[in-house]
């Protein structure tokens, strides 16, 4: 692995920004692109020198990898942009790490950390104007990277290449949502890729997730796939549950390997120690979390991740048992995601060093 640090970019700028014609007032969440993005390719057992150029349509054989095999892995980020303009990531090394744990779970090459987190940086302040400003808006960034060997034999690719794209987030805004507890079908077993961002795990959740849907409940809640017994994860969130005042997650690696381990959560478990919150990072039963329903000591669920920081679930189902989950006076979702903006749109000291300016 090289990486030429001399010439660590070439950028082609967009001739006319499509900036002009963007509609800020009215974003749905990852369909507007910005006018840049990166693009890397891992060739010969080498690094190329990463461009950043206008966002476009790229081509590929029938045959590439990725179409095949699913050889591919993503992350999701944010920038934010403070009142004075100038502009910040959230523990953007976390998601570099991430980024390679999936890829050596997919038999990827790593990618070098200057690509990575400079190449975020340089595509952030190219598209600065990008980023909205409204309250909760930030400019969201996707990484993905693929498998582009043009050969169908089902073994790892020899070519990969790595795309950055960012594009203006609203504040998160999902409608209310209410949640069931899948027992039949699973999104990842032991030993298997659900630590991992790899591209299959999500397509695995779409049609569990679309029965729920149509009775209602518009996210499940996964269960470890031997028992169901043990609550996992919800849709690309991780999940809290408060039961009286203390708090309650399921572990991540290593612990368990099926858990993808968010940025966000691994925030809300530091917050919450150092600011008095009971909190249990153990496997957590659905017996407990319906028992609790059954006796009012459910206070909260939430979920946890970038997308929408944190969003508080409404209702609650588990077979025949349904529990609505009224808004809490003293809401622990409402306190951890103030904490949480609150540094990372730099309204507050950030005594953790999570906030990273870009200049
Ligand atoms: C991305 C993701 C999360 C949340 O991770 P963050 O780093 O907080 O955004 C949780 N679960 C799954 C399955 C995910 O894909």
């Amino acid at each position: 692995m090289t990486a030429d640090l001399k010439n660590k970019f070439i950028i082609k700028k967009i001739s006319n920004s499509k900036l002009q014609d963007a509609d800020f007032s009215n974003l749905v969440f990852g369909k507007l692109f910005s006018d840049h993005m990166l693009v890397a390719d891992f060739i010969d057992d080498k690094w190329q020198t990463p461009k950043i150029m206008p966002y476009q349509p790229l081509s590929y054989e029938p045959s590439a990898k990725v179409f095949h095999y699913g050889q591919a892995v993503f992350e999701g980020m944010k920038a934010y942009k403070d009142k004075n303009g100038d502009l910040f990531l959230f523990r953007p090394e976390e998601n570099f790490i991430r980024i390679n744990r999936s890829a050596e779970r997919l038999g990827m090459p790593p990618i070098p950390r200057e690509y990575f987190i400079d190449g975020i940086k340089e595509l952030v302040k190219l598209d600065k104007d990008w980023i909205p400003t409204g309250p909760g808006e930030s400019l969201y960034i996707r990484p993905v990277y693929i498998a582009t060997e043009n050969a169908v034999a089902a073994s790892p690719s020899s070519s990969y290449r790595l795309m950055i794209m960012a594009s203006p987030a609203g504040k998160y805004y999902s409608g209310d949502v209410k949640i069931r507890i899948e027992d039949k079908y699973s999104r990842a077993c032991d030993g298997g890729v659900g630590y991992a961002k790899a591209a299959g795990n999500y397509a695995a959740q779409f049609y569990p997730t679309e029965k729920a849907k149509k009775e209602g409940f518009q996210q499940v809640i996964w269960t470890d796939s031997k028992e169901h017994k043990y609550l996992e994860e919800a849709g690309t969130m991780n999940v809290f549950f408060r039961i009286k005042d203390k708090l309650l997650t399921a572990p991540t690696i290593p612990e368990s390997s099926r858990i993808l381990p968010g940025v966000t959560r691994a925030s809300i478990i530091q917050l919450a120690n150092d600011n008095g919150v009971d909190i249990e990072v153990r496997p957590v039963k659905v017996e407990e979390v319906v028992n609790a329903a059954k006796n009012g000591e459910l206070k909260e669920i939430f979920g946890a991740g970038t997308a929408a920081t944190i969003l508080p679930i409404i209702g609650l189902k588990y077979k025949d048992f349904y529990t609505d989950l009224p808004k809490q006076d003293d809401s622990y979702a409402d306190f951890f995601k103030n904490k949480i903006m609150d540094i990372q749109y730099n309204r507050v000291e950030d005594p953790y060093g999570w906030r990273i300016k870009i200049d």
